[in-house]
């Protein structure tokens, strides 16, 4: 099946910094993936590409195969959500719905909205400025899902949004992805609520892609090793050590495995998501780690 957002050598620059240089990675369509690195990794500027709002000043971006620049069609796909979910203020929900279906009159869900945004107690006649962040942020999202989208884009959507409201709102995505078949592409920092829902990670730092691939994939393939105190020699077993750390008298590596059976002098742990992402992070610690172990960072 075609990609619903293919990257190649991605490149964005303002003035005379990268904002994303050299980036290549695919999402692949149905998927609900998280796109997670530090403030100022790059990001913001990868989605707004993405939706066309953006130009490359390198390489290409494509969803369903076509240039989000090039004409509108594919635009019709694509549902966004900016960081800070800007609504028009002065303008009540229920507006808010009745203009989405102007302006989208292709296939405009309105009882879609209106039920989500009941559903959550949102009142439909206040005012958007007069909502909180986080209901001012549902109702974002309810206007990004009544346009029915192949391709949803989240910058930063649950931030603003209390615990219960962070697993509704990923629990209603997750609901959208099977229901509709929509990909879904959104950044975040809270890992944990990403863990539950997200089955694909985009891990970019300094503008360049660190890490991608389907969640399960990346937790089958590394592993956290405990054993007694090492040097830099090569562990049986390992593809890659990610990230070191020592004592004394032990050593803890996060490693991607090879394919052979891990030295036994070695104990494996499992890894969770947020193990692997905090530690393909850890940039400089990464690339000491890698140059002690003989391995290119
Ligand atoms: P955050 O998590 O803080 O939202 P981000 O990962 O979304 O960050 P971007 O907003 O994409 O990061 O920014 C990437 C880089 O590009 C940063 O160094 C930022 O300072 C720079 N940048 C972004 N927008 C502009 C702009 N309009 N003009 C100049 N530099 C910019």
């Amino acid at each position: 099946m075609e990609p619903a957002v293919q990257v190649r050598a991605l490149g964005k620059r303002y003035g005379r910094t990268w904002a994303l240089q050299d980036c290549s990675l695919e999402v692949p369509a149905g998927r609900i993936a998280a796109l997670v690195g530090p403030n100022g990794a790059g990001k913001t500027t990868l989605l707004h590409l993405a939706v066309g709002l953006l130009r490359p000043d390198a390489g290409e971006v494509r969803v369903f195969g076509r240039d989000p620049r090039a004409g509108t069609s594919v635009l019709a796909d694509i549902g966004f959500v900016a960081q800070d979910t800007p609504v028009y203020r002065d303008f009540t929900a229920a507006e808010l719905i009745t203009m989405g279906g102007k302006l989208n009159r292709r296939r405009w869900d309105a009882a879609l909205a209106r039920d989500r945004l009941a559903l959550l107690g949102i009142p439909p006649d206040k005012p958007a400025g007069k909502l909180s962040g986080g209901q001012r942020a549902q109702v974002a999202l309810a206007l990004a899902l009544a346009k029915r989208p192949r391709l949803l884009l989240l910058d930063e959507p649950i931030a603003s949004l209390d615990p219960l409201a962070r697993r509704e709102f990923m629990q209603t995505l997750m609901g959208a992805v099977a229901e509709s078949e929509t990909t879904v592409l959104l950044s975040s920092h809270l890992l944990a609520d990403l863990e539950r829902s997200c089955d694909y990670l985009i891990v970019l730092q300094t503008a360049h892609v660190q890490l991608t691939g389907p969640v399960d994939e990346l937790l089958d393939t590394h592993r956290t090793l405990v054993g007694p105190r090492a040097g830099s020699e090569a562990v049986a077993g390992v593809e890659k050590v990610v990230r070191a750390s020592h004592t004394d008298r032990q050593s803890t590596l996060l490693v991607r495995r090879g394919t052979g059976p891990v030295d036994p002098q070695w104990t494996e742990h499992e890894v969770t998501l947020e193990d692997v992402v905090l530690a393909y992070l850890a940039d400089a610690d990464t690339r000491v780690a890698a140059s002690a172990w003989g391995v290119p960072a």
